[in-house]
């Protein structure tokens, strides 16, 4: 079977521009603001020697309260549907409140989780994420899906040596 990968994570962390580059296609909009994409979105990607379906999901923006419902519906459907759930945060931004929420709730699941920190590009990556440990959640893993950087190794990690 071919394994199912999951984005998610906060508004704007950068999980469609990750989508785009592991597909190679324009199917998920790259914007500037929050919210843009608001369905699931599936692709075939390759990388690191492997083939896979990566899902990107609309974010969950934290507005509300309490953990179930910080995690929008479709990123709920889009975790029950993968094999591995890439949990994106942003390096930049540093720790966030929605953050916490979303960890929370991966903690308590069954799910092979990788705690990944974007937008490290023109930063120093071991202060880059050293604050997302606080997360519970693992190894952190320094990316910049932008530029490409860490993101080959990154599935090495996550699917093993092709
Ligand atoms: P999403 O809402 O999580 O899907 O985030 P997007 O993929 O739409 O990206 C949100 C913003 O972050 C866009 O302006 C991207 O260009 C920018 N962005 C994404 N990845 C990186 C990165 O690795 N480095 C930097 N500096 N910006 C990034
Ligand atoms: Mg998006």
């Amino acid at each position: 079977m071919i394994p199912v990968i999951a984005l998610v994570g906060r508004p704007n962390v950068g999980k469609s521009t990750l989508f785009n580059r592991l597909t190679r296609t324009r199917d998920a909009l790259v914007a500037d603001f929050p919210g843009l994409t608001r369905d699931r979105k599936y692709g075939k990607a390759e990388s690191a020697g492997h083939e896979f379906i990566v899902i990107d999901t609309g974010g969950i923006d934290g507005t509300e309260d309490g953990v179930e419902t910080h995690m929008a519906g479709q990123s709920l459907l889009a975790i029950e549907e993968a094999d591995v759930v890439l949990f994106m945060v942003d390096a930049r931004a540093g720790l966030m409140p929605a953050d916490q929420g979303i960890a929370q709730h991966l903690r308590m699941r069954e799910k092979a989780t990788f705690l990944v920190a974007n937008k490290t590009d023109g930063l120093d990556p071991d202060s880059a994420v050293g604050d997302f440990y606080a997360l519970g959640l693992g190894e952190v893993y320094p990316i910049a899906a932008s530029h490409g950087r860490g993101v080959t190794s990154l599935i090495e990690q996550v699917l093993g040596p092709a």
